[in-house]
């Protein structure tokens, strides 16, 4: 088995060799017109007995996962701890996996287009990162609280691969991550207010719950939250730039503006894709009134290349943040790096003033998140695996939308590299602007529960039905293989 090799402090390679520009920006103006014809139509859904079909083999292929959910069901709300898993008609337990493959455990095995919701760009139980973390666990343990060797390491690659990453620190998870972000962006600036793009998804810390899902939806997934959290979070429209600079020029007179953050593809990893020239525009608004860029990488970073969405958008925010394949889906996945003076506002260690951002976590900058990211990224780098990751999401958009036009169903596939979008409801793109939109939404958020659960039974683990995430381990052959699963379930759908 080959193991990762680099010296400790390596800087001589050219990291944009192996990044740049293998995949394209797709059409977003063409997607959103096609998402628009979708949601023009009412939902076209499995017949009834299709339905009761997907049901069944619930029932007949996986008693043992049912007995778990439903013993979950008595110990966990609502059953699940999770997400982005489907749970209808109930969570599955898994037992393995190996490569683009898992098996839960009735030994059923699918094909993982869910990849752990993004960090598993070398696929499932990668054995050369495996071996060198089970490593450290066994001479270090998973903590010790102070500096280890793998945290230099981990943080001069980061830097290698994002130059606009002078300085970094980890962090428990992509959410802690948004925070620090948002709190050293206050901290540096002394300015009051942060913007973000309506649709997306920043974890769920308090100011972040503001604009979930869907554009203008405010503080309709706030629940918990007292208001004054969030009072000086703002949403603008996706691809918007005359109403940010509105809402930038207005904030000046009231406490100024500290950061706008923006998922680089467009809300939700791009299931509201963002035009490409929009984050450029982002950046010259945040430059004209002096707010900073944070640039919310957790998806895209080491996933669309080893600089991240940055580097193919030759866009530097001012901070980044990062989660998921930054420790190659070993715990405590997160952190928030760039510009020097920014960072410096979170200096660790125990500062006294009002301009320093304190930050922590008694589990950050471990020695098993930083070797897992160290190795995993030097074998993401030695396998090209944003690449390969990047090809077979094409394969699976090109199969998914010839499979479309087949059928003649008015779907919508596109891809951004190796996260590829497919949408059958429209749910996710109702315009709360429409009147009547609240009578959409029942019925289209069945659809694509129904279409999940589908998807499932004929094999196939996506994120939320919608979404797919590949790695280097899903070869051509796999791939086919999802597309003709995904196709047999196209098959049962007609208009209604
Ligand atoms: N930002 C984005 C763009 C994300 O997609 C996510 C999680 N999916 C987060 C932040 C939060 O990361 P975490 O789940 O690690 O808290």
């Amino acid at each position: 088995m080959s193991s990762p090799q680099r010296p400790a402090a390596s800087t001589g390679h050219d990291p944009l060799a192996a990044t740049r520009h293998f995949w394209n920006w797709p059409d977003t103006d063409a997607v959103e017109a096609r998402c628009e014809a979708l949601l023009r139509l009412p939902p076209h859904r499995q017949s009834t007995e299709d339905t009761a079909g997907v049901l069944a083999w619930f029932e007949s292929h996986c008693p043992a996962s049912r007995r778990v959910a439903a013993e979950m069901g008595t110990l966990v709300p609502g059953g699940s701890q999770h997400n982005l898993a489907f749970d209808h008609p109930f969570p599955l337990s898994i037992a393995g996996g190996r490569g683009p493959h898992v098996t839960d455990i009735d030994g059923n095995r699918y094909v993982d287009l869910l990849c752990a919701g993004g960090p598993l760009l070398l696929g499932n139980c990668y054995e050369p990162v495996a071996d060198r973390v089970a490593e450290v666990l066994r001479t270090v343990g998973p903590a010790t609280g102070m500096l280890h060797d793998y945290e230099l390491r981990l943080a001069r690659l980061v830097h290698d691969f994002m130059p606009g990453v002078e300085r970094l620190r980890m962090l428990g998870s992509g959410t802690e991550a948004v925070m620090a972000a948002l709190r050293v962006a206050r901290a540096f600036t002394g300015k009051a207010h942060v913007v973000k793009i309506g649709g997306a998804y920043h974890g769920w810390s308090d100011q972040m719950m503001l604009g979930l899902r869907l554009p203008g939806s405010g503080a309709y997934e706030a629940g918990g939250i007292p208001p004054g959290c969030y009072a000086t979070t703002q949403e603008v429209r996706p691809n918007d730039g005359a109403e940010l600079r509105r809402r930038l020029e207005a904030n000046e007179a009231n406490g100024g503006t500290a950061a706008v953050i923006v998922e680089p593809l467009g809300p939700e990893s791009g299931t509201l894709p963002a035009r490409q020239d929009f984050n450029a525009e982002v950046h010259e608004l945040c430059d004209s009134a002096g707010a900073l860029l944070i640039f919310d990488e957790v998806v895209t970073g080491f996933r669309m290349g080893l600089g991240g969405a940055q580097e193919y958008l030759g866009v530097r925010p001012d901070l980044t943040v990062l989660g998921k394949c930054l420790t190659g889906g070993y715990l405590a996945a997160g952190a928030v790096g760039g510009r020097q003076d920014v960072m410096d506002a979170c200096a660790g260690g125990i500062g006294v003033s009002n301009r320093h951002a304190r930050l922590g976590g008694t589990l950050s900058a471990n020695p098993l998140s930083c070797a897992g990211g160290y190795y995993s990224i030097l074998e993401m780098e030695r396998t090209s695996a944003p690449a390969a990751a990047s090809a077979a999401g094409d394969r699976l958009a090109a199969g998914l939308r010839r499979a479309i036009d087949r059928r003649r169903l008015p779907f919508v596939a596109y891809n951004f590299a190796s996260i590829v979008h497919l949408h059958t409801s429209g749910v996710l793109h109702i315009d709360l602007r429409r009147p009547g939109w609240f009578d959409e939404v029942g019925p289209r958020l069945e659809m694509l529960r129904e279409i999940s659960a589908a998807l499932v039974a004929a094999g196939v683990l996506t994120v939320g039905g919608s979404r797919f995430f590949l790695s280097s381990a899903h070869t051509p052959e796999v791939v086919d293989d999802a597309v003709a699963r995904i196709e047999g379930i196209l098959a049962t759908i007609s208009p209604p």
